[in-house]
């Protein structure tokens, strides 16, 4: 009989679980009526998006960053090949050294995983400790489609992330800029056994005189710009990544560091705002 109580209690303990799940279940679906009832009087008041053409930033890096020397890579698409090669070592930036065919600036899966308009661009650094990091930019074509949560993609690839947050990287008569910081690891076979692979994957959005470290905030500008404006700008995806010792946060200062010469290096100046359809 003791378990008739308990028992009891126990529904009525799911039965509130069914009510907060019901609300959360309509929640998502609340948001959405909102946003299109919104997105509907917005389209009333507003004539044609016009899409942007410029970007925020330049799509060139740099062969020196501070101590750091890198170059541009270029990727072979010819799947018997797909070779990776540093500009700088290329006679011909244009065609493969290996077997001849076309070169990209980004590899074969990001370029089929990707609007043809997108522009990608990929980069690698190395210091005097021997110590290395990676960067891409990707600056989002019309369809404004190309940039992705990338934690999604992240965890897609098999890292687990163990921890995220902003680091402010100190900019020379600026603002410090923020830098959303993922602290990744992944599990890998190597001969001696299995082993954790720690590292780092840190990244910035730049729009039209905007940056900002949030996918969220990048999301509400490109709305926003949209239904005030009419305009969609072409977004860019900043990110570096690096190796971490599990553990330790000396990472950070890499992060900062790096991501603290890069900005100025591919940042435009900010033209002036969009003018307002009608205004002058
Ligand atoms: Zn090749």
């Amino acid at each position: 009989m003791a378990a008739v109580p308990r028992l009891g209690a126990d529904e009525g303990g799911h039965g509130r679980g069914v009510v907060s799940r019901v609300q959360m279940k309509y929640r998502p679906f609340i948001i959405v009526i909102v946003l299109l009832a919104l997105a509907v009087l917005a389209l009333q008041y507003t004539v044609d998006v016009r899409v942007a053409d410029q970007a925020g930033i330049r799509m060139a890096l740099p062969t020196r960053l501070g101590d750091w020397r890198g170059s541009e890579l270029r990727f072979c698409h010819n799947e018997a090949c797909l070779k990776e090669f540093p500009r700088e070592e290329l006679k011909d930036a244009g065609k493969c050294p290996a077997c001849g065919t076309e070169l990209f600036t980004m590899t074969l899966i990001e370029y089929k995983s990707l609007p043809t308009d997108t522009e990608f661009l990929k980069g690698k650094y190395t210091n005097a400790a021997g110590e290395s990091v990676f960067v891409s930019i990707v600056l989002s074509g019309r369809e404004r489609e190309s940039i992705h949560r990338p934690e999604r993609c992240l965890v897609g690839q098999g890292n687990s992330i163990d921890k995220s947050y902003v680091l402010e990287a100190p900019l020379a008569g600026q603002k410090p800029l923020g830098v959303m910081t993922l602290e990744t690891s992944r599990p890998v076979d190597l001969r001696s056994g299995k082993q954790t692979l720690s590292g780092y994957y840190a990244y910035w959005f730049v729009g039209q005189g905007r940056e900002t470290p949030s996918h969220g905030t990048r999301m509400f500008w490109l709305a926003w710009d949209r239904i005030v404006h009419s305009v969609a700008h072409r977004w860019a995806y900043i990110a570096i990544a690096g190796r971490r010792e599990a553990g330790s946060d000396k990472f950070q200062q890499q992060v900062k560091d790096f991501a603290g010469l890069l900005q100025p290096e591919i940042k435009l100046a900010a033209p002036a705002r969009p003018a307002t359809p009608g205004g002058s």
